[in-house]
């Protein structure tokens, strides 16, 4: 299909002709800018030796722009609707298959093992503009399957984004900041506002880039503690260290003591001055206690 996707009069006609209807507990709100199109697939820095793996294609206006930057594009799409039509505005490209499933429930290493030929990390960027009710479970289980991909670039509810991106002391940061901060360096490409999609969602939007590491930053003797230190700590965040920690399983108040002594931190400190090192250290002396 050589007509424009991101036009507005383009996903009213293919809406009408598929009588198609946008879901709203899907997240469907489509991409009606190109600007935006091209700040995920650009901010993505998608190579003509890539494969991009995109969440949510929706109607394909990021596929296609993908298709003509990569070598091969893979697409996950839930809403079986959409896979006529995803053939139809797609036809033109060669290199780009769509899987219909819930991407939730794909094994994405498998999808990698599918379609890399051979690829490493460089080659393999995830890209998309997300269902919001899902993002962050998305973004966590490719992180926690320890996907074999360079970058995670897409589109979400901005303060997400926000959470995701904030640094310590600030009021987003938390556990979701360093959740996913362990994993990647984190990034915001742009800002998007409601005009750029159709329907328009109540909320602004973000594109957010994540680089994932290829070695962690912080050594852990235990991951399973450190996200039931990071979780405690901040599942009462104006609490201080010394009673939110409280909450990791098994722990006691000299277990607390000790920890926060051996790490160095003032027990009258709170978890959003914790940086990424400092709840690595401190985990890893809980474990050692426990
Ligand atoms: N990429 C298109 C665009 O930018 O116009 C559509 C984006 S729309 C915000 C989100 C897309 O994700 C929709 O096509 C929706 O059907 C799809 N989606 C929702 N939940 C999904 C899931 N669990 N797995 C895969 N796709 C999903």
């Amino acid at each position: 299909m050589s007509k424009k996707l991101y036009a507005p009069s383009t996903v009213k006609s293919i809406k009408d002709s598929h009588d198609f209807k946008f879901s709203k507990s899907l997240g469907q709100n489509f991409l009606v800018d190109k600007n935006i199109v091209d700040h995920i697939v650009d901010g993505a820095g998608i190579g003509p030796d890539d494969l991009a793996i995109e969440i949510g294609p929706g109607m394909g206006v990021i596929t296609s722009e993908a298709a003509q930057r990569a070598a091969k594009v893979v697409a996950v799409e839930i809403d079986k609707t959409l896979i006529p039509i995803l053939k139809e505005t797609l036809a033109e490209h060669d290199n780009v298959d769509v899987i219909n499933q819930d991407i939730l429930k794909t094994d994405v290493n498998e999808i990698i093992e599918t379609y890399g030929e051979g690829r490493t990390a460089k080659n393999i960027k995830i890209i998309g503009n997300l269902p919001y009710y899902i993002t962050t479970p998305i973004i966590m289980k490719i992180l926690e399957d320890g996907v074999p991909a360079s970058s995670i670039t897409i589109m979400m509810q901005r303060e997400v984004a926000e959470r995701i991106n904030a640094k310590p002391g600030t009021k987003d940061y938390g556990a979701l900041s360093v959740a996913v901060q362990y994993y990647c360096d984190t990034q915001i490409v742009a800002n998007v506002p409601k005009e750029a999609f159709m329907p328009q969602p109540k909320v602004g939007s973000t594109v957010l880039r994540l680089d994932i590491r290829e070695d962690r930053l912080v050594e852990l003797k235990e991951k399973d503690v450190f996200f039931q230190v990071v979780k405690a700590g901040f599942g009462q965040r104006r609490k201080t260290l010394s009673n939110s920690l409280m909450g990791v399983s098994g722990i006691t108040k000299e277990i607390v003591k000790d920890a926060l002594e051996a790490a160095g931190i003032e027990p009258g400190r709170r978890a959003e001055t914790l940086d990424l090192y400092e709840f690595a250290k401190l985990s890893n002396e809980v474990f050692d206690r426990l």
